[in-house]
């Protein structure tokens, strides 16, 4: 996707809600899909200061959150509890290598049917399904 497409795509999710399109919005929307998937707030902050002078943390948790609730990022919470922002929301689960932190997007092609298919078993209604896999990474697995 080209910065205009990415940006036109923001402006009609924001016009949708009744919400503005602020240049802090589209920067912040551009940094979340330019670079690789998983950035925590502050990896986020640190690449829109640049363009953004003075704009601070609370403000782009704020700005993440509504982006969230506009179903454009997903949060998972990756290794040592650090909270991420994920620019790709289609269903896909994480694997997390834990000697180096590496977040890896594993394919379930047909999504989450299965697991709500099992929790509607139980009488559970689940609106998110997160599965994240443990272990490690090709290239650590090669080291040890
Ligand atoms: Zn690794
Ligand atoms: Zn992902």
């Amino acid at each position: 996707m080209t910065v205009s497409q990415l940006d036109a795509l923001l402006a009609d999710k924001l016009h949708e809600r009744g919400q503005r399109v602020t240049p802090q919005r589209l920067l912040i929307h551009r940094a979340l899909c330019a670079r690789e998937q998983h950035l925590t707030a502050e990896q986020v902050l640190k690449q829109v200061s640049p363009g953004l002078p003075g704009i601070s943390l609370p403000t782009v948790y704020a700005t993440l959150e509504l982006f969230e609730e506009l179903g454009l990022v997903r949060r998972l919470v990756g290794g040592g509890g650090a909270l991420l922002f994920d620019s790709r929301v289609a269903p896909h689960a994480h694997a997390l290598c834990r000697q180096c932190g590496a977040i890896i997007d594993v394919e379930f092609p047909g999504g989450w049917a299965w697991a709500h298919g099992r929790a509607a078993q139980v009488g559970f209604s689940a609106d998110h399904v997160e599965l994240v896999l443990w272990g490690s990474c090709a290239a650590c697995a090669g080291d040890s």
